[in-house]
């Protein structure tokens, strides 16, 4: 089993990379961002609640989303892996999703750290606003959810770093490039574990 966290900030790219992945390696994509849209979608009281928060850039509360990934992983009982995209987003959840996997009896292999500057991820939210239909694709909104990202969830890469599990990745370039760089350092390190 193989568990990776495609990290970086909103606009970083993690949403095209892990389809990509997802594909190439039989995992099984958990996006929060993309769970707590279905449950707006479906006008849940969780989705209503949330859906004000994320128009505002806001986080979800930790208890919220770690519900819903004990939920996925338990729904998920034969995965090769999982791709965690958007989650971790604080230390909270890192030791949250920690706990969920050794329970499993499984942790965390990688922390890929996708690194786009400032305006280049508010241009790209922007333009990505254009089609998305999300109503946090806005300059506003992404410049809140970076200063967020910079608060709360830096610290995230702090704490894997800790056990030698972060590499880093240029973020901006062409799509191919990054997913070629992203599938080196994952073949790298699912090697050294073999
Ligand atoms: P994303 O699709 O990952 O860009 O997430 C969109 C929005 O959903 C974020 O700006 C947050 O409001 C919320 N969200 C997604 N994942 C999380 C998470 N792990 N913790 C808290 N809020 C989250």
């Amino acid at each position: 089993m193989f568990n990776l966290i495609l990290f970086g900030p909103p606009g970083s790219g993690k949403g095209t990379q892990s389809n990509r992945l997802i594909e190439k390696y039989g995992w099984i994509h958990l996006s929060t961002g993309d769970l707590l849209r279905a449950e707006i979608a479906k006008q849940t009281p969780l989705g209503i609640e949330a859906k004000h928060l994320m128009d505002h850039g806001h986080l979800v509360p930790d208890e919220v989303v770690i519900g819903m990934i004990g939920s996925a992983l338990d729904a998920n009982p034969q995965a090769k892996g999982f791709l965690f995209d958007g989650f971790p987003r604080t230390v909270a959840q890192a030791e949250a999703l920690d706990k969920l996997l050794t329970f499993k009896k499984t942790g965390i292999n990688l922390l890929i750290f996708l690194h786009v500057g400032d305006e280049e991820l508010v241009h790209r939210l922007v333009e990505r606003g254009k089609n998305s239909g999300r109503s946090d694709d806005n300059a506003e909104t992404a410049r809140k959810r970076i200063e967020v990202y910079k608060r709360d969830t830096t610290p995230v890469a702090d704490y894997y770093s800790r056990f030698g599990k972060v590499v880093h990745v240029p973020g901006e370039g062409s799509i191919d490039d990054i997913f070629g760089a992203l599938t080196r350092e994952i073949d790298g390190k699912a090697e050294k574990a073999a």
